[in-house]
């Protein structure tokens, strides 16, 4: 094989790798932002039901004032009902009490329903964080795995760098051009595998002379469509006949 359509194909290894790397590396903060999110919400959760329990503690606050203010007047017309002096009296009293019972009771019952619902917000609020530290250790790891690999990119990233360096120093500066023109304007991907007469990126068949010259590797030859640097792989010698 020509030595530059060797380092040619090497070069592009190291090139998509890199580009990979740093496509890794600009999806940080977007990850970060998303594990901080999840964080937020979990965190929301806890602060919703909370703000229920506080409403939930003021209802009954009230209820039982009312409840109290009513057992309050309730006694009072029992009180009164000893000392009435006529039956019309004693029928408006009769009422009045009747009213009273039945304020109570409508409260006691109001009252019943917030203690179920405060139940029921016992129970969330202890769902809502166990979910929260669930997240927050889920959260802590995927940041720490995000930094470890971080680090792990930035060191092949310097050695990729360093290494497309030493690729470029042995290539003929005419070869090198040729990669970097198709490079910048095909999406970095200046290589292209001809294989059964095809270029494999942008799927043109390829004029048969062209195939052929390509099949030798002895050359830079282009795809006549997108341009790409053809190069052959020759097929693994077919293993011998065991009969
Ligand atoms: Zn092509």
């Amino acid at each position: 094989m020509h030595a530059d359509v060797a380092r040619l194909i090497d070069l592009q290894r190291i090139d998509s790798a890199i580009h990979d790397a740093e496509r890794t590396l600009a999806g940080e903060p977007g990850r970060l932002q998303a594990l901080d999110s999840r964080l937020t919400s979990a965190r929301g959760e806890v602060d919703a039901v909370k703000q229920r329990i506080a409403a939930n503690t003021a209802a009954r606050r009230e209820i039982d004032k009312d409840i109290a203010l009513h057992q309050g007047r309730l006694s009072k017309y029992r009180e009164q009902s000893m000392n009435v002096k006529t039956n019309q009296e004693y029928h408006a009293i009769q009422h009045e009490i009747a009213f009273a019972q039945n304020e109570v009771k409508s409260h006691e019952e109001r009252m019943l329903e917030r203690m179920m619902e405060s139940d029921e917000l016992a129970g969330a609020l202890k769902a809502a964080e166990s979910s929260l530290v669930t997240a927050q250790h889920e959260v802590e790891a995927s940041k720490r795995a995000i930094a470890a690999e971080h680090d792990v990119l930035r060191e092949k990233l310097a050695a990729l760098k360093a290494e497309r360096t030493s690729v470029v120093e042995q290539l003929t500066p005419s070869a090198l051009s040729v990669f970097e023109l198709v490079s910048s304007r095909r999406h970095g991907v200046a290589m292209a595998e001809a294989r059964d007469g095809i270029c494999t990126v942008c799927h043109v068949r390829l004029r048969p002379q062209v195939f052929n010259s390509v099949r030798r590797n002895e050359a830079i030859i282009q795809c006549d469509s997108c341009h790409r640097i053809l190069y052959f792989v020759p097929p693994a010698a077919a293993p011998a006949a065991t009969t």
